[in-house]
């Protein structure tokens, strides 16, 4: 299987070739979501799409400077705090470490980073004074070992659709990031089978064949309430029968029980595989950077239950607490594979570990 990268590859915006609205009809307007559903998560309507793609030349920079300024109140906190924490030098004691400590973990990275650039610290330089830049090298170092991934590409099919399935609790961020997945992969050329596997609330159906309208994807719906492993069956055989580049199934975030949402999402991804042997070729875990330490805990629960293959960290322009994608990569053998950095469809960006270090640390780069 082909590791690709949709971020490195955009030259052929072919959008127009490939829209073909709605392969099944119009999904049945319903104003109100069936009972049981959260009444707290309020479906937004898409936001525009961006006049063009991020140029290439300056993607890294771009990259950059966009999640320097997501990351602002991390930076800020890291920038402010810790430098005063270690003005003119200090001597590192019991009582420095305790408060190096205290201060790390208010970013969200969680006791066990925080510890481990506690103690890589103390190994370093117990009984000498540690100036800032002493501190900032040595705390990248320890952050760069505890994230360090394989890779962040995504896994295509050698031949035919890569169907991409996407989980998450309601209100993460997955048909956002679906979207933005489209939008980048219709940049590239691909042509794009959407699977509105979201039949549980009516409004979640229509905010994806929105999505697919604007974009220039296929999408496969079915009626509010009906069965998701269908519908996501129907999408990646449309996806095969069309000889689609890729599929990419949104599922329910929440049902009745836990137990009963993870069960259907088993079940949808056996049907993919019935279709495609392979299939899905990725299970993408979104999670809302903005849920801190309850995101980690979301994925316990989707990682065992969908065999997740990587991760798509949503909302991260939206916390101070950027930290947690540090416990995230610790507590998963999950890849980070994607940031999401807005709600507009170009907002995401592929995650580079030693970017996002070296974000979190550089004030002015
Ligand atoms: P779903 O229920 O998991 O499908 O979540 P949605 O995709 O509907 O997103 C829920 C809310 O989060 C919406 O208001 C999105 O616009 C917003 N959202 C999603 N991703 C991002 C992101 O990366 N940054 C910001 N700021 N908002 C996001
Ligand atoms: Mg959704």
């Amino acid at each position: 299987m082909a590791l690709w990268n949709p971020f490195r590859k955009k030259e052929t915006p072919a959008a127009e070739t490939l829209a073909q609205p709605d392969a099944s009809g119009q999904p049945e307007r319903q104003p109100d979501e069936p009972p049981g559903d959260s009444a707290t998560h309020e479906l937004p309507a898409p936001t525009a799409l961006p006049s063009a793609a991020p140029a290439s030349t300056s993607q890294k920079v771009g990259f950059f400077g966009s999640l320097r300024s997501a990351l602002q109140n991390t930076i800020k906190f890291f920038n402010t705090d810790i430098r005063d924490l270690v003005k003119d030098g200090r001597l590192v004691d019991d009582e420095f470490l305790d408060e190096l400590f205290l201060y790390l973990v208010k970013t969200d990275m969680g006791n066990r980073s925080a510890a481990q650039i506690r103690d890589d610290i103390h190994r370093k330089f117990r009984g000498r004074k540690v100036h800032l830049q002493d501190l900032v090298q040595s705390a990248k170092e320890s952050i760069r070992q505890i994230m360090r991934q394989e890779s962040n590409g995504l896994r295509m099919a050698d031949t035919g659709p890569t169907v991409i399935m996407v989980v998450g609790v309601n209100g993460s961020g997955k048909t956002t990031s679906i979207a933005k997945l489209t939008y980048r992969f219709v940049q590239a050329g691909k042509t794009v089978v959407l699977g509105a596997g979201d039949t549980f609330r009516a409004a979640a159906v229509e905010q994806l064949t929105i999505w697919a309208q604007r974009l220039g994807a296929q999408i496969v719906t079915g009626k509010p309430g009906s069965d998701p492993a269908s519908v996501a069956y129907k999408a990646t055989e449309a996806a095969k029968n069309q000889n689609a580049d890729i599929c990419i199934i949104d599922t329910a975030g929440r049902l009745q029980t836990q137990t009963n949402l993870m069960d259907e999402l088993s079940r949808v991804k056996k049907v993919i595989g019935k279709v495609i042997p392979e299939a899905p070729h990725e299970v993408l875990l979104v999670l809302d950077a903005t849920a801190g330490q309850n995101a980690i805990s979301q994925a316990k629960g989707f990682s065992q239950a969908a065999d997740c293959t990587g991760i798509v960290l949503a909302k991260l322009d939206g916390t101070a607490k950027g930290g947690v994608a540090i416990p995230i990569r610790q507590e998963f053998d999950l890849p980070v594979k994607f940031i999401g950095l807005g709600e507009t469809p170009d907002a995401l960006a592929e995650f580079d570990v030693d970017t996002y270090v070296d974000a979190l640390f550089d004030s002015d780069r």
